[in-house]
């Protein structure tokens, strides 16, 4: 079985993974972390200030790994048997990557993208989206846990598009 909690940098995909892992006795592979330990990537942009990931490479180091949930916003890509979204208010999302330390462009592009839904429009397959804003870290992971157990799926619950239409004016 291979989970990915994937979303929008920012919104609580390393939080909810972490407590997801423990409770259902899987291991977390963070992504961001092993492109880098492990090079998996194929040059740097310094405009996004991230790696430009190699997926023939960490498709690789990933094929022997069984039972793992996948944190990262890429993590949909990499054939999982169950994706499950994230998605978080925008603004929310805005404050933590400020909080960060990103610069204003990286802010913008990920608040821009939560609003236009990419990381769910990528997602193929079994997929569950939930609308994390203001809820308990637990309360999200029961929540999916028991989407897995029953094979639930799930798109479009959220509609940032029409609350934050002006974040996407030049
Ligand atoms: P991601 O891995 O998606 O980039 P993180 O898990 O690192 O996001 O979370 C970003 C920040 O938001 C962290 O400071 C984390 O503590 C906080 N956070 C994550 N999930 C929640 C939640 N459900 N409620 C409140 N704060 C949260
Ligand atoms: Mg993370």
């Amino acid at each position: 079985m291979r989970i990915a909690i994937t979303g929008t940098p920012g919104v609580g995909k390393t939080t909810v993974s972490k407590v997801l892992a423990k409770r259902l006795n899987m291991e977390v592979i963070d992504i961001t972390d092993v492109v880098k330990r492990y090079r998996l990537y194929i040059d740097y942009d310094e405009d996004m200030e991230s790696y430009v990931i190699d997926f023939e490479k960490l498709n690789n180091f990933l094929k022997d790994k069984d039972n793992i949930i996948l944190d990262g916003h890429v993590s949909h890509l990499l054939n999982p048997d169950y994706t499950i979204v994230l998605r978080c208010d925008p603004k929310i999302i805005e404050e933590r990557l400020r909080k960060r330390g990103y610069k204003d462009k990286k802010v913008l592009e990920n608040v821009q993208a939560e609003i236009l839904d990419v990381c769910l429009c990528e997602s193929k397959g079994k997929v569950y989206e939930i609308d994390t804003t203001n809820r308990d870290v637990e309360d999200i992971v029961n929540e999916i846990i028991e989407a897995i157990k029953e094979g639930k799926e799930r798109k479009g619950i959220v509609d940032w598009l029409s609350k934050y239409y002006e974040y996407l004016e030049i």
